[in-house]
């Protein structure tokens, strides 16, 4: 395992749950075990916030709507702002 950077040794995992959570397709224990996790690794809640807007911006281009509201709590709770 590199040291060198700030990466999780368990990254792998998580970047799978990542594209589950972005999906907002991941159960309660997976959004739980994700959020506890990018509080500690930088790298996947980069990797988590890059993909997030990814979809968000695909979403609004196909469907022209607003942000769902779902993903704007997850992100509020992910920020510390509200509490699930
Ligand atoms: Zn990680």
């Amino acid at each position: 395992m590199q040291l060198d950077k700030k990466i999780c040794g368990d990254c792998s995992h998580c970047l799978e749950i990542l594209q589950i959570v972005a999906d907002g397709e991941a159960s309660p224990q997976e959004i739980q075990f994700f959020e506890e996790h990018i509080c500690e690794c930088s790298h996947c809640k980069e990797c988590f916030e890059v993909e997030q807007n990814l979809r968000i911006c695909l979403q609004q281009r196909l469907e022209k709507r607003l942000v769902p509201q779902e993903i704007v709590h997850f992100v509020q709770c992910i920020c510390g702002t509200t509490k699930l």
